[in-house]
């Protein structure tokens, strides 16, 4: 999943820097940000993960672990059950190999050396799989936003540069699987290439990349990679380019084609995003005491709050106040009470009581994932 301790050129940071050389020097002008609480509830079920895959899957007593990892304040059901499934998925994967090659063996977190492809690259393999037939690499991905995609996933691919030259003593594979397992979006991804192609790219893309962004010698290459580069709101590649994009001249009649629109709409998505964090830095700037030219800071919108709920409860109720008047019974959230019960058992409880209403559809670019909704004109009128 991770590099714990961060090397300049991570895996997981291996999107950006392999197409922006110069990112891994440009960033080292800013401090590494703060882990939000999205990492840390990551890193949790992560550690999970590991201790049910060596415990349900190897058969080795990790109950000591596992109860540790309960305590903690990021842990829920709902973890349980998502590395349950991640261990019952890559115990599946283990069962294939083993019928395939009696050998094959399963390492859970196991840390991998890329560095023959990558100065000092390293980093940890959620689990690898190694047999004779095949390299498995499989990466938890405990996020619910965007599906993480397998294929040409140069993180996984580095893991597996690593895996292959730790192992190769052993197993020297054909072909090699990179998975994503990303439980909480039921997202599985896998692609198989053959170790062949994936030595010719770590020989022949990444080793020179990686040697130009260490050595400093690297190209910017703005893109949509920047939004993981902890230079992006200062670097003046991205924000060349974004400007030469938003002063693009347009024809000459007083309104806008529909071509036009299209253009301005392909790039609004990221004007927007670089518009907040240019706002995001200006606001923390003002914070920290430093003039912005142009600007202040000015009181922000107060609302009030209850401070203390039994307090004002109990001073309403002295004036003979109907408690249904002032304090409402509702029933809990919808995602409170699933989490309360369980996503299984909420289902077939609460059925006949829970709709799904239409929504309005999203747009968004092509290249997204999802399924397109294709609309019907005849039905619309
Ligand atoms: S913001 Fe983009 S172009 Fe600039 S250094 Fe980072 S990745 Fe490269």
């Amino acid at each position: 999943m991770s590099e714990k301790k961060h090397a300049l050129l991570s895996a997981s940071g291996s999107a950006r820097w392999l197409h922006c050389t110069a990112s891994a020097e440009a960033e080292k002008n800013f401090p590494p940000e703060k882990e939000s609480a999205y990492a840390a509830e990551g890193t949790v079920a992560h550690a999970l993960a590991e201790a049910k895959l060596y415990a349900d899957v190897l058969g080795k007593d990790k109950s000591a672990d596992i109860a540790k990892i309960k305590s903690d304040p990021y842990y829920d059901g709902d973890m349980d059950r998502y590395t349950t499934g991640y261990a019952e998925y890559v115990a599946e994967l283990l069962a294939e190999a083993i019928a395939e090659d009696p050998l094959a063996q399963l390492l859970p977190e196991a840390r991998v050396d890329f560095s023959r492809y990558v100065p000092e690259g390293f980093g940890t393999s959620d689990a690898l799989i190694l047999s004779s037939k095949r390299l498995t690499v499989v990466d938890l991905k405990y996020g619910r936003g965007v599906p993480v995609s397998a294929k040409g996933n140069s993180q996984l691919a580095l893991y597996a540069l690593g895996a292959y030259d730790a192992y190769s003593f052993l197993y020297s594979p054909p072909m090699v699987r990179l998975v994503i397992y990303q439980p909480r979006i039921d997202h599985i991804e896998q692609e198989d290439i053959s170790l062949q192609t994936l030595i010719d790219w770590g020989t022949e893309y990444v080793a020179p990349r990686a040697k130009a962004a260490m050595e400093g010698s690297g190209e910017f290459d703005p893109g949509d990679h920047c939004r993981w580069c902890r230079a992006r709101i200062r670097c003046r590649a991205r924000a060349e380019k974004l400007r030469a994009l938003a002063v693009k001249d347009f024809c000459d009649p007083a309104l806008l084609s529909d071509e036009e629109m299209m253009e301005v709409l392909a790039l609004s998505d990221t004007l927007s995003k670089w518009a907040a964090d240019v706002y995001g830095w200006a606001q923390a700037q003002a914070e920290s005491g430093k003039k912005i030219k142009g600007y202040k800071l000015v009181a922000g919108m107060r609302r009030r709050k209850i401070a203390d709920e039994d307090g004002l409860l109990t001073a309403l109720r002295r004036h003979k106040l109907k408690l249904d008047d002032i304090a409402p019974r509702k029933l809990a959230t919808i995602g409170k009470l699933e989490k309360l019960i369980g996503k299984e058992k909420f289902k077939e409880w609460t059925a006949d009581y829970i709709e799904l209403p239409e929504a309005r559809p999203i747009l968004v670019p092509e290249s997204d994932k999802r399924e397109e909704i294709i609309v019907d004109l005849k039905n619309e009128f």
